[in-house]
């Protein structure tokens, strides 16, 4: 049986930022429906230690990062396997798992998250109840420095993949701080972890792995340009032979509108009804016009640079003269979520504005969108895009990463074949967003050609199957007699 120690440092729904906990559900659970043994390893993080159910006493791992003691105990969580490693003064903090509740990042996260990467790669010498991993899979910068430590041990070990789900995360932090990591001299070098005079966490993990993933096919070859390739991009493609891109999936058992617990009505594509009676609910809710000429548009997203909210700020007039209505939970970049709040301010019949992180109004947001929009300057994979299509609500997407891969854009042909499922437009500019929501209020006027856009999205499979196993490809790849 292939066993596999899968470490990152957010699982739905114990600790959640961002999509990755959604992925780290969802994947390891497919991945044993494969019969593949695998256990996450995670920071002991207070939302993990409530969450999961103990099992045992921790296993001493001695001192280590000026730590007298780190132990690593196992636990289950959502009924997976995993190992929680224990030193409350790194991770027994409140806020997120990144920085304090103002955002903040800890001083210390180069220790943290070496901590992560070093107590990995100590599996591999069988020092935690003797289970040996055939593979350290490892998840963003947070676990960047696992494959370094293996490799810093110097004698054959496990196979290493290293999965980035964001290159813009980077983990970089002043070349002073590498002595603290406890690695060679020599791994401080251009064939290592230093990335102009700094120590890079990404960087070490895509060094060192013996194989990186992303999660689309489309980010993979971007990240081996200039333009998305954060300086990394000589490194990428250099390593091109070792990299692939594996789409991420929707989690059926989570998103799915015949059985989702946070929305007012059920429904399907066969039994559309209750699609409706969501959308007034919602409307209600947010006290928007309970009638409009054109579609209920939905956002629920990160508020940054790279999700392009800015963009549909710009595109904003369009959308609200042509009897648009626009629903947006999100969180971050405080300027840009002003701005969102003054325009729904003016127009609060047509556009509701909630800023916060709160799980069932995404779901009712998406249950009730006519249209999702995701307008990202960059998007690794992207999961709202299939949320929404799970959802009977069409994507307006840019034609990037992850985007790209998913969706179909309703031009003449991909309409006249039936595989339209929603709205691509390419450049990162308003105009462009204008131009494409055009299309949007055009087609909108035909509903029988948008009910079948809505057909098509809706009987797309995003399962994480095809994914799973791509993965466990990628792992017998490395051990072939695993
Ligand atoms: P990213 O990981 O870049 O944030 P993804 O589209 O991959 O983007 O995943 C975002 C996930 O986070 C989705 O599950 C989405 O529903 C959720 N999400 C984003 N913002 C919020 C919010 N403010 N409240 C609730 N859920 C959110």
């Amino acid at each position: 049986m292939m066993r596999v120690l899968y470490v990152s440092t957010e699982v739905y729904p114990a600790l959640k930022t961002g999509g990755l906990a959604d992925v780290n559900a969802a994947l390891p659970q497919a991945l044993t429906g494969m019969g593949v043994d695998v256990r996450l390893l995670l920071p002991g993080f207070p939302a993990f230690m409530h969450a999961a159910e103990h099992h045992g006493p921790a296993v001493s791992l001695g001192p280590a990062f000026g730590l007298g003691e780190v132990s690593v105990s196992r636990a289950l969580l959502n009924g997976v396997p995993v190992y929680l490693v224990e030193a409350p003064q790194f991770y027994g903090r409140a806020g997120t798992p990144y920085g304090d509740a103002e955002g903040r990042d800890w001083p210390d996260n180069h220790l943290r998250f070496a901590l992560l990467g070093w107590a990995a790669a100590r599996f591999a010498d069988g020092s935690v109840g003797g289970w040996r991993p055939d593979i350290v899979h490892g998840h963003d910068w947070h676990a960047g420095l696992a494959p370094a430590y293996l490799a810093a041990r110097g004698v054959a070990g496990p196979g290493s993949v290293f999965t980035v789900h964001n290159l813009a995360f980077q983990g970089q932090f002043p070349g002073s701080v590498f002595p603290a990591l406890g690695l060679p001299p020599d791994f401080f070098g251009v064939r290592g972890v230093e990335f102009h005079g700094m120590v890079n966490f990404v960087k070490a993990g895509l060094h060192y792995a013996d194989r990186i993933t992303t999660v689309s096919p489309t980010y993979a070859r971007e990240i081996q340009t200039a333009e998305h390739g954060f300086g990394l991009d000589g490194l990428l493609s250099s390593r091109a032979g070792e990299l692939s891109g594996i789409l991420n999936g929707v989690d059926r058992a989570k998103w799915n509108p015949s059985d989702d617990e946070y929305i007012a009505a059920r429904f399907d594509a066969v039994n559309f009804a209750g699609k409706a009676v969501c959308k007034a609910k919602l409307r209600a809710e947010l006290g928007l016009s309970p009638e409009s000429p054109g579609p209920l548009f939905g956002i629920v997203s990160r508020i940054t640079q790279q999700k392009g909210l800015d963009l549909l700020l710009g595109a904003m007039p369009e959308l609200i003269a042509a009897g648009g209505q626009l629903a947006l939970l999100g969180s971050g970049d405080a300027a840009i979520a002003e701005r969102f709040r003054a325009a729904a301010l003016r127009h609060p019949r047509q556009l509701a504005v909630r800023l916060g992180y709160d799980e069932a109004l995404a779901h009712r947001i998406i249950a009730a969108a006519d249209v999702i929009a995701v307008p990202s300057r960059f998007e690794p994979c992207g999961l709202t895009q299939m949320y929404g299509m799970t959802y009977g609500a069409l994507p307006l997407v840019r034609r990037v990463g992850g985007l790209a891969d998913t969706v179909r854009d309703a031009d003449a042909g991909a309409i006249a074949a039936g595989t339209a499922t929603g709205f691509v437009f390419e450049e990162a500019s308003a105009s462009a967003l204008s131009r494409a929501l055009e299309r949007v209020f055009a087609l909108w006027r035909e509903p029988a050609t948008w009910s079948r856009l809505l057909g098509t999205a809706m009987r797309q499979d995003f399962g994480w199957t095809p994914s799973a196993r791509r993965y466990v490809e990628l792992y017998r790849e490395l051990r072939p007699r695993t």
